[in-house]
């Protein structure tokens, strides 16, 4: 079966923004053998010919509501970092690291799995990272990009495909 490729992070990064962006449709699939789920969304991915299933997390109505809490974030990416080949982590370059961050983070470094991190809304691809801060999450290197702009999308899926 196809790789999977799980994208995590706290509400409001931009997890969804980069599904949508690097699907090959906006509509989620519907796996049968995976059932329905209110936090989890598989959509179908396709980089020059290498396909894959990008799962997008925190959505549909769960984590819009007043009640975003760090236990039910950790929960979100601890099952889709189960189901997952490769991580995406997705932060806030607009925020900088908060204790949600962090949180997820934990929640990647126990998986184990090759993992990205991406520090998104960097709209303006000369902006400097405040890259010490980002490596403080203890998952590696931080990659700017937009997924609203595009930029930086094409070497994020360049690197995922690769660590199949
Ligand atoms: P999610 O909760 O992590 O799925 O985040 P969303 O994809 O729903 O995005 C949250 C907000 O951030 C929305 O208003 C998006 O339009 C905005 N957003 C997402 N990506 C970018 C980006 O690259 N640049 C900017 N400026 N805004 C973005
Ligand atoms: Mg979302």
């Amino acid at each position: 079966s196809k790789p999977v490729v799980a994208v995590v992070g706290r509400p409001n990064v931009g997890k969804s923004t980069l599904v949508n962006r690097l699907s090959v449709n906006r509509d989620a699939i519907v796996h049968e053998s995976r059932g329905v789920t209110r936090d989890r969304s598989y959509h179908d991915c396709d980089w020059n010919g290498r396909e894959f299933v990008l799962i997008d997390t925190g959505g549909i109505e769960s984590l819009k509501s007043k009640d975003v809490f760090a236990p039910r974030i950790r929960e979100q990416a601890l099952a889709a970092c189960d189901e997952a080949d490769v991580i995406v982590f997705v932060v806030d370059g607009t925020v900088g690291v908060t204790d949600e961050d962090e949180e997820v983070a934990r929640v990647v470094r126990k998986s184990k799995k090759p993992v990205f991190l991406v520090v998104n809304k960097i709209d303006n691809p000369e902006t400097m990272l405040d890259d010490w801060n980002y490596y403080s999450l203890g998952v590696g290197e931080p990659r700017a990009l937009s997924a609203g702009h595009g930029h930086g999308t094409g070497d994020l899926l360049d690197d995922v495909v690769a660590a199949f």
